[in-house]
C-alpha cells in the first residue's frame, strides 16, 4: 500500500519537505517513495523503520560530544602550556586560567545529569562529578605537575563517559526533545511524564504513538475497517480517519496555538478538527523542513537571543520546494540567506525565475511557551520583475557594509521605503568624515553604497508603477553632478564646507523641501560659478524621478570623497 501526501497548506508543506529529509539522511531506497509533481509518496512498509530514521537524523544534528570536547581541550591545552613560555602574550596559562576552563567544563558536565538520570550509569557519572568539582578546588592553591597530570587524566575520563554511546543518543534525545517542544508542546515522548531513559525508548515510544496507528488502519481488512464507528474526513487532507485524533498544539503549535486562541478562524469556527494517523506523522515532521535562523534583538535588559524558523513555500511541485528549501538551509548560516536565496532563482533561466519568484511565499514564525509569532511575506510581481533585472543584481552585490546592504534586501523585501536607510546611512558617514575631509587615509562609510542604494529605490519605484523597462540615466547624472561639484570643492581648498552643504540638503530632503534643496544646489553652483544642469527641473516635476531620488544621489556624488569615487566601478552604459 502507498501513503500519499499533496502539497497543501505552508506548515503542510513544511511537513512533506522534513519527511523527504529525514528519508535522505537516513539514504533509504528511493524505490521506497516517490516524489510528483503535486504529491509525495510513499510506501507504507517504510513506516516500520520510520521512528529509528527520525531519532537518526535528531539524534546526528543535535550531538553535543563535540561541543564537550572543545571545552575540554581548552583545559587540557592550557594545562599543557602551563609555566611554558607562549608565543601568544594573551594565551599565557595560568593558575586562575585553567581554573576557569575547569569551572567550564564542570559547568557543562552538569548539563548531562538529566541524560544519566534513569541510565545505570548514575554512579560512575556522580564519581567523575564531584571529580571535577573537587580538582577545580585543588588546582587554584596547587599546580605541581602530579596535580596537573590528575585534572587531564579526569578531563579524559569524562571524555570517555560522554563519548559512550547510550550517553551521547540520550544527551541527543534531551536536546531534541527541548527543540521539539518548540512544535509540539507536550506530545508523546516530549510529556515530562515520559521518562526514557535510554535513546531506544524515545524510537519505540514515537513508533507506537505514531506510526502504529497507521499500520494497523492499513493491516485492517479494507470490509471491517470502521465497521461499528462514524467515519470522519481529515481536516488537513480529507482522508478517511477513525476520528481518534484532533488538530491541536500537540499537532503543530506555531498552528495550533493561534487555533486555540483565535476560534478556529481557519476552518470556521469548528471546534474539534478531525486529523488522521498519515497526517499526524507527517506533522512530526514539520520542524526538519523548515530552516532555524538565530536572531538577536535589543531590549531594556540587553541583547536577547531567539531563535526563528523559516519555510519558503512554493506551490510549483514537490522537486522545487524541496530544492529551494535544501538551498535556503544551506545558506542559513550567510549573513542574508533571503538575498542569497533569491540571487540563486533569478540566474536561472528569466522566464523560470519570474514564475518561481512570483509564486514563492516565505513563513517566518517563533514559538515560546505561550504564543507564537507568524509572518509571511511573498514577492509581489513587481518585485519579482524588479529582481530579475540585471542591473539590481549588480547594484545589490556592490553595496557595504554588509549589514547595509543585508537591511537593504530586507526593506525590499518587507516594502519598507529604502529611503529611510539610505538617509541615516548617509547621515551617519557624513558624522564620521566630519573632519577628515582631505586626508586620503580615512576612508568611512560609504556614500557610492549609498548611491547605489539610491538606483535601486529608483528602479523598485519604477517597476511599481508598471513601467517595462526603468532608465537610470538621470540618477546617473545627478550623482556625475555631484561627484563633479566635489571636485571642484577639493581643488579649490574647500573641503570643508562639503559636509555642511551635505547636511542642509539632507534635511531639506527629510522635510520634503524641494525649494530649500534647490536653493542649496543653486547657492552652491553659484558660488563656484558652476550652471544647474536641466535635469534638475524634474525634482519639482518629477517625471523622470521621485525628488528624493534625484536629490540622495546628487548628495552622495557631493559628499564621497575622492577615494570612494575613483573606486567606483560604473554601472554599465546599456541600460540608459
Ligand atoms: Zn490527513
Amino acid at each position: 500500500m502507498s501513503i500519499k501526501f499533496y502539497l497543501s497548506e505552508w506548515f503542510y508543506n513544511m511537513g512533506i519537505v522534513g519527511f523527504l529529509r529525514i528519508l535522505k539522511f537516513n539514504n533509504v531506497d528511493e524505490s521506497k517513495y516517490t516524489t510528483k509533481e503535486n504529491y509525495f509518496e510513499i510506501e507504507d512498509e517504510l513506516l516500520d523503520n520510520f521512528a529509528e530514521y527520525y531519532f537518526n537524523y535528531f539524534f546526528a544534528i543535535n550531538d553535543d560530544r563535540e561541543r564537550f570536547k572543545r571545552r575540554i581541550n581548552e583545559a587540557t591545552g592550557l594545562i599543557e602550556n602551563y609555566d611554558k613560555p607562549s608565543e601568544s602574550f594573551d594565551q599565557k596559562a595560568s593558575a586562575e586560567n585553567i581554573s576557569k576552563a575547569i569551572k567550564n567544563v564542570y559547568d557543562y558536565f552538569k548539563k548531562y545529569e538529566n541524560s544519566v538520570k534513569n541510565t545505570s550509569y548514575v554512579d560512575e557519572y556522580n564519581d567523575l562529578l564531584n571529580s571535577i568539582k573537587e580538582m577545580n578546588r585543588i588546582i587554584k592553591k596547587d599546580t605541581s605537575i602530579e596535580t596537573l597530570e590528575e585534572a587531564k587524566s579526569i578531563l579524559n575520563n569524562l571524555l570517555d563517559f560522554v563519548s559512550i554511546e547510550e550517553i551521547r543518543k540520550k544527551r541527543a534525545a534531551n536536546i531534541t526533545r527541548s527543540n521539539l517542544s518548540d512544535f509540539f508542546g507536550q506530545a508523546s515522548f516530549l510529556n515530562p511524564s515520559f521518562a526514557g531513559a535510554y535513546a531506544q525508548d524515545f524510537i519505540e515510544k514515537m513508533h507506537r504513538d505514531y506510526v502504529q496507528p497507521v499500520r494497523e488502519k492499513y493491516n485492517q481488512d479494507a470490509s471491517k475497517k470502521y465497521k461499528s464507528k462514524t467515519i470522519y474526513n481529515c481536516s488537513l487532507c480529507s482522508r478517511e480517519t477513525s476520528g481518534n485524533y484532533h488538530f491541536d498544539e500537540a499537532m503543530f503549535s506555531p498552528i495550533g496555538l493561534s487555533l486555540t486562541e483565535n476560534n478556529n478562524f481557519l476552518w470556521n469556527e469548528v471546534t474539534k478538527l478531525p486529523i488522521c494517523e498519515e497526517c499526524r506523522i507527517l506533522l512530526m515532521c514539520t520542524p526538519v523542513g523548515c530552516t532555524p535562523l538565530e536572531k538577536y534583538r535589543s531590549t531594556i535588559d540587553g541583547i536577547e537571543y531567539y531563535t526563528e524558523y523559516t519555510f519558503v513555500n512554493l506551490d510549483t511541485d514537490i522537486k522545487s520546494l524541496f530544492k529551494i528549501n535544501e538551498n535556503f538551509r544551506q545558506r542559513s548560516s550567510s549573513s542574508n540567506p533571503y538575498r542569497e536565496l533569491i540571487f540563486d532563482i533569478v540566474t536561472q533561466m528569466e522566464q523560470k525565475a519570474l514564475w518561481t519568484l512570483q509564486s514563492i511565499f516565505f513563513v517566518e514564525f517563533q514559538t515560546d511557551k505561550k504564543s507564537t509569532y507568524l509572518h509571511y511575506f511573498n514577492i509581489a510581481p513587481f518585485k519579482a520583475k524588479f529582481f530579475i533585472d540585471k542591473q539590481v543584481h549588480y547594484l545589490l552585490g556592490r553595496i557595504k557594509p554588509h549589514q547595509f546592504q543585508m537591511d537593504i534586501m530586507e526593506y525590499i523585501l518587507t516594502d519598507r521605503d529604502l529611503y529611510l536607510l539610505i538617509s541615516d546611512e548617509l547621515r551617519n558617514y557624513l558624522k564620521k568624515a566630519e573632519g577628515k575631509r582631505g586626508d586620503r587615509r580615512v576612508i568611512v562609510g560609504d556614500p557610492v553604497s549609498c548611491f547605489n542604494a539610491v538606483c535601486l529605490r529608483h528602479l523598485l519605484n519604477g517597476y511599481k508603477r508598471r513601467q517595462k523597462k526603468v532608465s537610470t540615466k538621470i540618477i546617473n547624472d545627478a550623482f556625475e553632478y555631484g561627484k563633479e561639484l566635489n571636485r571642484y570643492y577639493v581643488a579649490t581648498d574647500s573641503a570643508n564646507k562639503i559636509n555642511s552643504i551635505g547636511y542642509k540638503m539632507l534635511n531639506a530632503v527629510k522635510v520634503g523641501d524641494k525649494e530649500e534643496f534647490l536653493d542649496n544646489l543653486i547657492r552652491t553652483c553659484m558660488s563656484i560659478q558652476k550652471p544647474i544642469p536641466d535635469f534638475f527641473l524634474n525634482v519639482l516635476t518629477e517625471q523622470r524621478a521621485d525628488f528624493k531620488d534625484i536629490a540622495l544621489a546628487f548628495i552622495c556624488g557631493f559628499t564621497a570623497l575622492p577615494v570612494d569615487v575613483a573606486s567606483k566601478e560604473k554601472v554599465s552604459n546599456e541600460e540608459v
